[in-house]
This record gives structure tokens, C-alpha cells and sequence, in this order.
């Protein structure tokens, strides 16, 4: 988690350091509250979001005044740690119910990162003594699968695969059906994210959840978001969220972009949790999403 705040401050502290300047001037007059709101919006944080905050700053410094850097800084870190929302409950719900495995689908458009993430939340999952299996439902691209089992092999978990162009469903199905025979902890299941026909997704991403919940109850379904494409990313998880109940978002990339506020504007878009992000390209560098290690980056 020092990890998580180093790796984001370094990415991520032009946000909060200009909210600062902005806000230590001697005279918050009209101008400097549209600059304000600017670098919010420059920064992703989504108009509504933007909205409520400025709103927030403005009515607790006219009544608290700001008689010292510290205390400016004080006020916007609450309200920024408030935006994110601390009440929200962040665990991946992994574990199975009634002796079957937990089931964790990943969904988001290729591209995006969610083989990766599979990978890594596998590591994660093994490394906390939890016993894992991978399904590789995206069948269209067989590299897809073959990294998958890469991620496998270095894990050291195993990987159900189907041939290549497959039905993903039937892939899902097997995997789940392995998971729940072999007493596996949890499944994680990759799926397909081609985006050309939303009816073709919707059709394929329906279909494998209800053939998984033959076996086991699908525990979380995590959207997987790439943090450096803003608007686009937003459009992606509103079509996702059509076509199955998100439980969870993983927001990849963080590390290669400055716009941070994107955390806000999903969670705020989808109404569901930003529960993991990722920080780098590297086997560990996926962490959890903890609302104040975030702001504290911020303002670094
Ligand atoms: P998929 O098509 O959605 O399964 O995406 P992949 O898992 O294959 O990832 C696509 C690319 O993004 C790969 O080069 C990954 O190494 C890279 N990637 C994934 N997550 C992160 C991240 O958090 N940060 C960075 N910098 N790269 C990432």
C-alpha cells in the first residue's frame, strides 16, 4: 500500500497540487473558482463530481475561512477522500457459497488490460493461500488464451481452454464445472470484449453467465477500464453495465496517466466500487483501492 502512493504520487500529484496553488491564493474570487473547476474537469473528474465539490469547497471556506495553507489542504483532502466515497466496500468477493467455488467474471473491452488483471488477481488470490482456477472464455483470439495460460504457468494455477473459436459459454461452463469438482477456493474466468456489435456482446456475455450459474453463483463480475481512455472508458462501462450487473471496477493504467479523476466519474457513472487498480505492467503491480492512500497521492 506505500506502493500504491508512491507509484500513484508520481503520476498522479499535478491534480492536487494545482487544486493547492489554486486554492493558497490570497483572494478565492470568481476567476480562480473557474480555474478550479477547469483542473477538475482537465483531470476527468466529470462534471457532476466537479460540481458538488467546488460547491463543497466554496460553502465550508466562506464559513471556516482558510487562514492557512494546512487547513486548505485539510478541507480538500476530506472532500476529496469524501467524493471517492470511503463507504463503499472494496473486497473482491472471491470466496463461494454453499461449498461451491467463488466465480470471478472479468469483463471490458480488449485491450483494456483484463487478461492481466486475471493474472495478477490470481497471484494475489494464491498468495493470500487460496487455491485458483483460470477459464480462458475469450476463445475468439487464441493468443488470448495462450497468455492466459502464461499467467497460469507463472502463478502456478491451472487453465481450462476450449479450441480456438469455441462457444465461450461452453468454456466458462467446463471451467466452472472443474472448479467446483476439484474443490477450487475460486475461478476466474476471462471473457471476450469485442465491442463491434453490442447485441453480440450482450448475447455472449448473458450466455456465459447464465451457463456458469448452472454450476456456481457468480460471485463478482469486475469491469475491467483502461484509465488513460477518459470519455471513451466511460462510454465502454456503460455498455457493459447493460449487459451484466458490474459488481466491481479495476482501473488499469493508472500509472500512465495524470487524470486520476477518472476514479471518481466511474464509480460516480456506474454507481459500483473501484476495487482494484493497476500501477504498471509488472506481476504485482495490481493493488487495491483504498480511497485515502488515493487522495493522500493526490495531494503528495
Ligand atoms: P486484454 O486484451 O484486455 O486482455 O489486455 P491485456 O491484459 O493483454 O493488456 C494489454 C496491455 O496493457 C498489455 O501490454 C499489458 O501489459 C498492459 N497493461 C495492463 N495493465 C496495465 C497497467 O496497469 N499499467 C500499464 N502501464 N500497462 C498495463
Amino acid at each position: 500500500l506505500v506502493r500504491l502512493r508512491e507509484r500513484l504520487s508520481r503520476s498522479q500529484s499535478s491534480l492536487g497540487r494545482g487544486l493547492l496553488a489554486l486554492l493558497g491564493r490570497d483572494r478565492l474570487d470568481e476567476d480562480t473558482w473557474e480555474e478550479i473547476e477547469d483542473t477538475l474537469l482537465a483531470a476527468d473528474v466529470g462534471v457532476a463530481p466537479t460540481q458538488e465539490l467546488v460547491e463543497r469547497l466554496r460553502t465550508r471556506i466562506k464559513v471556516e475561512g482558510v487562514a492557512d495553507p494546512a487547513r486548505a489542504k485539510a478541507i480538500l483532502r476530506e472532500e476529496l477522500v469524501a467524493l471517492v466515497d470511503p463507504s463503499y466496500d472494496r473486497a473482491v468477493a472471491a470466496t463461494g457459497v454453499d461449498g461451491t467455488p467463488g466465480v470471478v467474471l472479468v469483463v471490458g473491452v480488449n485491450g483494456t488490460g483484463k487478461t492481466t488483471t486475471v493474472g495478477r488477481l490470481a497471484r494475489v488470490l494464491v498468495a493470500d493461500g487460496d487455491t485458483v482456477l483460470l477459464g480462458a472464455a475469450d476463445t475468439f483470439r487464441a493468443a488470448a488464451a495462450d497468455q492466459l495460460q502464461t499467467w497460469g504457468e507463472r502463478v502456478g494455477v491451472p487453465t481450462v481452454r476450449g479450441p480456438e473459436g469455441g462457444d465461450p459459454a461452453s468454456v466458462a461452463f467446463d471451467a466452472v464445472k472443474t472448479g467446483k469438482e476439484g474443490g477450487y477456493d475460486t475461478v476466474v474466468v476471462d471473457t471476450a470484449g469485442r465491442l463491434h456489435t453490442k447485441a453480440g456482446l450482450m448475447d455472449e456475455l448473458g450466455k456465459v453467465k447464465r451457463v456458469i450459474e448452472k454450476q456456481a453463483p457468480v460471485t463478482e463480475v469486475l469491469l475491467v477500464i483502461d484509465a488513460t481512455t477518459g470519455q471513451n472508458g466511460l462510454t465502454q462501462a456503460r455498455v457493459f453495465a447493460e449487459v451484466v450487473k458490474v459488481t466491481g471496477i479495476v482501473l488499469t493504467k493508472l500509472d500512465g496517466t495524470a487524470k486520476g479523476g477518472i476514479v471518481i466519474a466511474v464509480q460516480r457513472e456506474l454507481g459500483v466500487p473501484v476495487k482494484l487498480v493497476g500501477l504498471g505492467e509488472g506481476a504485482d503491480d495490481l493493488a487495491p483501492f483504498e480511497p485515502e492512500e488515493f487522495v493522500d497521492a493526490l495531494l503528495s
